[in-house]
Parts: C-alpha cells; structure tokens; sequence
C-alpha cells in the first residue's frame, strides 16, 4: 500500500479525533469525514507502519447513522467533526471514548468503571455562548471572518455558525462592516502587521447580555466611536472592549484589555447563581449542560455543611460558588488574575461569605496549606487559627485538557480528602491522573459524561473518587 493508492474501506470506528476508520490488506486506515457503517473508496495520503491516512474520495454506500447537517460547511471547517453523525450514535461515541481512555491510557477493567449513561443536550444545536472569530483575507484579498479550516490557519468565512446564537452574524457584518468603511487592516499572521486578529463574543444565555471584544495588534482601537454607535443598534449589547495581543504567536487572546463602552463585563446565571464574566475569564461554552454538570458536582461533593472544600482551577468561582451553599467553607484557586477578581466579585454579588479565593497555580498554592506535615505553610503560620484550611473533606479539580501537574495530585494524596471530584474536559489527560490516584488510596465510585459540545469530538466528564480507608 503506498500513496495515492485508492482503497475500498468499510469504516468500523470514529477514532479519538472523530476520523473514520477503516480497514485495508490488514492496515487500519484514518478518513476524515467517514463514519462507521459507510461503505467509501479513499485515496492513501500517508502510510507509516501500522497505520494510515486516506482521503475520502466517494461515499460508495453511505451508514445509517448518517444525518442531513445542518452547516453546508461542515466538512471544510475544523469547529465539528461529526455533524453528519446521528446525535444519539454521537452521544454513544462519547462514551465509548472516555471507557477507552479509561481502559486504554488509565488501565482500568472495563468492569471497574462505574460508568454512569451520558447526559446528552435536549438540542444539539446552537448552545454555545462564546464565539471567536479570527479575521483576515480570502485569497482574493477579500476581508473575510470566519474559522479556520482543519488542521490549518486558513479562514473559511462563515457568517453564521450553527453552534452559536444567530445574533453572532449580526455582530460580525457590523464589525467588518465598519473595518472596510475606515480601512482597518486585519492581521496577518505571516506578516505580523494588521490590526484586528480575532472578535470575541459572549452571550449570556439567561441574561440576554452580549459582550464584544475586539483582539487588537495594537494598544489604541480608531474610529472606536463609530464601532460603538454600531453595535449599540444592537440592544442586547452591554460591554464592548478590545484586547491587546502583539504577540506573533497563535494565542488568542492577549493579557490587557480596554473597555470602550459599557461594562467591563457581562452577567449570566447558572442556576440560582449570578455571575459577572470578563473577557479574560473562562466561563463554560454551554450552559444549558452547565447546570446539569455543576448538579453533579454538588451531588458527587455530598457536602452535609460541616466541610471544607477546594475547588483547583475554578475560573470566576462558578463550581466554589455553587457548593458554598452546601459547604462550611470553599477555597478557590486560579491562576487568571482577571478570573480571580472576577471570583471575588461574584461572591459578593451572590452575598455568598464563606468562600475565598487565591490567586496562583494550584500545583503551587494547595501545597502552602495542604498536604504538609502538621498542615504546614500559612495554615499553621497563621497561629493555626482554620487548621481546617489543611484538612478538606472534599478537592474539586477542574483542569484545562493538559490535565492536573503531577506534583498536585501527589500534594492532593498527602492531603488525603474523603473526596475528590474531577471535571474533566479530556478523557486522555484524565485516564492518566486517575490512574496515579487510584493507585494511591483512592476509588472510582462514578464516572458521568455530560456533552457540552454536540457535533464536536469533544466530551466533558465528571468523575466522583473517594479514599478507600476514610469512606465506606
Ligand atoms: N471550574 C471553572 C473553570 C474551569 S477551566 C468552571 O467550571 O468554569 C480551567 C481553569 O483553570 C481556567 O480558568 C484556567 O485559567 C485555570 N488554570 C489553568 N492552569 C491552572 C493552574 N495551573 N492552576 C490554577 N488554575 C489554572
């Protein structure tokens, strides 16, 4: 088998990254856009030692899981994977993933993953509420916006993504509306010149509030004005703002950011909890599943009012603020400074006064008052007056993909919580941690999946562990 060979596959899974995959003369085959059950002849892009990668050239019989989507761009753009695939096998897909990783990276028995079934969305479609638009040229020098395109940094231009609120369209046709009437230049990442790289949106589901922040190559944003007389016509907007980012890298957002009209930031509620959200902060995409996830938490927490608990990498304090009411005391940590602020605000906001918040990495923080000898650190510096601070009942984590740094689960561990509860928003970083804390005193007693990102590979967990000697 060699490249450019055309191959007849019969696809039998959708690997990790969503890719179909297919078997030929004994090697598994990767196609992008092919699902299980099609029937498709590929064309060999690549073929390595066990393994290869083919182009999906004709859909010769096509799966019964397949569906009509809604996007006619699904395919070039790199945002969703699988929104030919029916939502419930996509559902059933995202189990699969995190029992594999599980099994695979974590090395647990399929029978000692007490799997619960996965929450799917009541509808699959338009749920986000943060959108980032990254601005340049077509290759007709038209300015265009859009997403990139798979694996790339070309711009297909979408006026309106499916996954997100129709209003976005609004906000982008204004914004490069107004870049062409004043001859604002967008960036260009080859270059380096330009100015407006990406617009970033957030909509409060709940509260109708949209935020606006122009990401600027920059440190002053012209005819800021004329932006704004805009994008007020539109009347659920409250905060516009620019970031600066002179970086020549591919990060997104840069660290300052300038309000030009209304708020420095937006409101929305999850539950019963009021939230301000600046740009800077992470704030979950889908709030819908949100809730269903931070229920979750609560229940898996099992706090009876008497414990002390740590929520690690908790961002505007939403999962802190949401056990606060069952908890003695919350500690939060977070290494966004904005989100910390933004934290600290939304308690007050919430008159909720039995949490704190630290601003640090968790791998540095929870170890000055966790996991030490006599509890250590600042805990017993300070006369050991909340000895408590040393002593959790319960750790909540909820890392970024790259998962937690090992030196925190081990600092975890000494401080020996009844509980851990771990969100999760990739399977394989979070096989890897649970397997160094199963093998350190601690068993899985519920693994839940909660889709927060239908027609995307990506899938959310939550995970309940306790100690085997403290718990029943
Ligand atoms: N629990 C929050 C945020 C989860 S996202 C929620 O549900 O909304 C992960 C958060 O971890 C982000 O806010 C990110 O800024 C923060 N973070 C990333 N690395 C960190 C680290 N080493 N220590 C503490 N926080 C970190």
């Amino acid at each position: 088998m060699k490249k450019n060979d055309v191959v007849s596959l019969t696809i039998e899974d959708l690997g990790a990254d969503g890719m179909g995959v297919g078997k030929a003369d004994g090697m598994a085959f990767f196609v992008k856009d092919a699902l299980p059950g099609d029937k498709v002849s590929a064309r060999v892009l690549k073929v390595k030692k066990s393994y290869g990668y083919a182009r999906l050239m004709e859909l010769l019989e096509p799966s019964p899981d397949r569906v009509e989507p809604l996007c006619p761009l699904h395919r070039r753009c790199g945002g969703c994977q699988i929104q030919a695939l029916d939502y419930q096998k996509q559902l059933e897909y995202k189990e699969r993933k995190v029992k594999n990783s599980l099994m695979r990276i974590g090395g647990f028995a399929e029978d000692e993953i007490p799997m619960r079934p996965i929450i799917g969305m009541e509808s699959p479609y338009r749920y986000r509420n943060k959108a980032q638009f990254p601005i340049g040229r077509d290759k007709d020098g038209n300015l265009t916006a859009g997403f990139y395109a798979s694996r790339t940094h070309s711009i297909i231009p979408v006026s309106d993504c499916y996954l997100g609120p129709e209003l976005n369209r609004d906000v982008m046709e204004r914004t490069l509306g107004w870049m062409r009437r004043f001859d604002i230049e967008p960036y260009d990442e080859k270059t380096g010149r330009g100015l407006v790289r990406h617009v970033l949106i957030r909509y409060g589901f709940y509260s109708h509030q949209l935020m606006v922040c122009l990401v600027i190559n920059g440190g002053f944003l012209p005819h800021a004005e004329e932006l704004t007389v805009s994008l007020r016509e539109i009347p659920q907007l409250r905060s516009l703002s620019f970031c600066i980012n002179r970086q020549r890298n591919n990060v997104i957002m840069g660290d300052e950011v300038k309000t030009v009209w209304g708020t420095d930031y937006i409101e929305d509620t999850i539950g019963a909890v009021k939230f301000q959200i600046s740009p800077l902060s992470f704030y979950q995409v889908n709030p819908v599943q949100t809730e269903k996830l931070y229920n979750l938490a609560l229940e898996f927490a099992d706090l009876h009012g008497t414990e002390t608990v740590w929520d690690l990498y908790c961002g505007i304090g939403t999962i802190s603020l949401f056990l606060a009411r069952k908890a003695k005391r919350v500690y939060g940590v977070e290494i966004v400074p904005q989100a910390v602020s933004d934290a600290r605000n939304n308690a007050r906001i919430n008159g909720i006064t039995n949490v704190e918040f630290f601003e640090g990495s968790a791998e540095d923080v929870l170890p000055q008052f966790c996991g030490q000898a006599g509890f250590g650190g600042r805990a017993a510096g300070d006369g050991g007056t909340d000895r408590a601070y040393g002593n959790p009942q319960v750790i909540v984590v909820d890392p970024p993909r790259k998962g937690c740094a090992e030196s925190l689960l081990e600092t975890i561990v000494r401080a020996r919580p009844e509980r851990i509860v771990y969100v999760s928003c990739d399977p394989a970083t979070l096989a890897r941690d649970l397997k160094f804390l199963c093998g350190r005193g601690y068993a899985m007693r519920a693994v839940q999946a909660v889709d927060q990102f239908g027609m995307t590979v990506h899938v959310e967990t939550i995970v309940m562990l306790s100690h085997k000697n403290l718990t029943a």
